[in-house]
């Protein structure tokens, strides 16, 4: 393959795409056929290439083919997959040692991460962050730690969050299948407020902050009781959901209420966190300092590390024993998230996501025009999408047009991401370290799916 790496680097993959089999191919195909005798049925697939590399902007597979990655496994390598310093960092430490247990023996590089969390997240006042080993680790520590801190129990979620699949992290999650369905009974203590979802909302998106919030207040207030609750858990932008950027003003208007009421402000920013939205944290655009700021995916760079940072005196709330767990902080997945921040740094990539951002909204609100089938186009930064309706003006969701539309895609090379409530959103996550060119021929693929898929005039 000729040496032409990615702007960010990575491994030195081609930066093309290049199908030279059906999608999934003869290889993947036989492979997919032994997982279905090894694998349980519950752990799916959206497009079972079987990968050989990825970097830049391409994932490579077992049939030598080369897509395009609109999806960065789920929002992870948003620096890019095998970033070159998440790679030199993490082999030089798994060559020093792999593990002590940071309960155990302590070490320089979970330090590290934690300081610059500390740095970085927009929490005010002096800050703690402890570290974990996936995004619903996170939340859950999140909360453990918030009811610590106050003696309350109850925890309020919105409606649209996805948190996670343990036990607490479903019961916090909204939407039944596939992730609740037959796993119940669930915890306790969990309460759920209306999103400000402006496409959705009854009177339309000019009074959806406002009652939005109202209907926050009178929840904490009179159903549950404020003196309850230990916090308000929220994403800045909701992932799974389908990207729902909530109405303007509305997450200050969260901040408000909780901070009247002592209640602790849970922003997480599992999905959004570590320069997906064009800032370090999605919380920034709306100028809101939450209290615990929950972070996973993008922080270690494709290896499993979560994090909880918070206000120091909600978080030494613990007593000593209390947090933690044999792998947190893993050293390997710590010099990653080291190699991450660097990445960021170096190649500024902040300014990436926002370039990324704005190259695709006005891509996608160019289709927007000639589709209407696209009910809204959304998002900010490298995080975007399209929720997909159907084109009588009545905003019913159309999910089978998504799938159809994201089948269409990924027979081109293009790896698109579904995502919302009723599973209408074609979400677009792609690596920060993508070349223009990708991100465009990309953009074209999917013009020519929704050209073929639907009726409207084509883009
Ligand atoms: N919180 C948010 C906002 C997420 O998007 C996710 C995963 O998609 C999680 C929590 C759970 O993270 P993990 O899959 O690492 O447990």
């Amino acid at each position: 393959m000729p040496a032409t790496p990615g702007p960010v680097g990575g491994p030195r993959l081609s930066q093309e795409r290049r199908i030279v089999t059906e999608i999934p191919g003869p290889r993947s195909r036989e492979l997919l056929a032994r997982q279905r005798g090894l694998v349980p049925a519950g752990v799916g697939s959206t497009l079972p290439i079987f990968v050989e590399s990825a970097g830049g902007g391409v994932i490579t597979d077992a049939d030598g083919n080369s897509l395009i990655d609109f999806g960065s496994g789920i929002a992870v390598t948003t620096v890019g997959n095998a970033a070159p310093r998440v790679v030199a960092r993490a082999v030089a430490q798994l060559e020093r040692f792999t593990h002590t247990c940071f309960l155990v023996n302590p070490y320089r590089s979970y330090l590290d991460v934690c300081e610059t969390l500390n740095r970085l997240a927009p929490v005010p006042g002096e800050k703690r962050t402890l570290l974990v080993n996936s995004g619903a680790e996170a939340v859950e520590n999140a909360v453990k730690i918030a009811r610590a801190a106050t003696g309350r129990p109850a925890v309020v979620v919105f409606d649209h969050a996805f948190h996670g699949r343990t036990l607490l992290t479903m019961s916090l999650t909204a939407k039944n299948r596939p992730y609740r369905q037959g796993f119940g009974p669930f915890a306790p203590e969990v309460y759920r407020a209306p999103m400000a979802y402006p496409y959705r909302w009854p009177s339309g998106p000019a009074r959806c902050a406002e009652e939005a919030a109202a209907a926050l207040a009178d929840l904490l207030d009179r159903q549950v009781g404020a003196e309850n609750v230990a916090a308000v858990l929220v994403e800045p932008i909701q992932g799974e959901g389908g990207f729902v950027v909530p109405a303007p003003g509305f997450l200050r208007r969260v901040a408000e209420l909780c901070r009247e009421r002592g209640i602790l402000l849970i922003a997480d920013e599992v999905q959004t966190g570590i320069g997906r939205t064009g800032r370090m944290f999605a919380c920034e655009d709306e100028g809101i300092e939450p209290d615990l700021l929950t972070t996973a995916k993008g922080l270690g760079g494709g290896l499993p590390l979560g994090a909880v940072t918070g206000r120091a005196e909600v978080m030494d709330a613990v007593p000593a024993g209390g947090l933690g767990g044999t792998y947190s902080g893993n050293p390997v997945a710590c010099e990653a998230a080291l190699g991450v921040f660097e990445e960021i740094e170096t190649h500024g990539l902040l300014a990436r996501a926002q370039e990324i951002g704005d190259l695709m909204l006005g891509a996608l609100d160019a289709l927007r025009a000639t589709h209407p089938e696209i009910g809204e186009v959304r998002g900010r930064g490298a995080m975007t999408a399209v929720e997909l309706v159907t084109p009588d003006g009545s905003r019913s969701p159309a999910p089978e047009l998504a799938a159809r539309i994201a089948g269409r895609c990924h027979a081109q090379g293009l790896l698109v991401l579904t995502a919302g409530s009723y599973g209408n959103v074609l979400r677009f996550l792609p690596p920060l370290s993508i070349p223009d060119e990708l991100l465009k021929e990309g953009l074209e693929i999917l013009a020519a799916a929704f050209a073929e898929e639907t009726t409207g005039p084509s883009a």
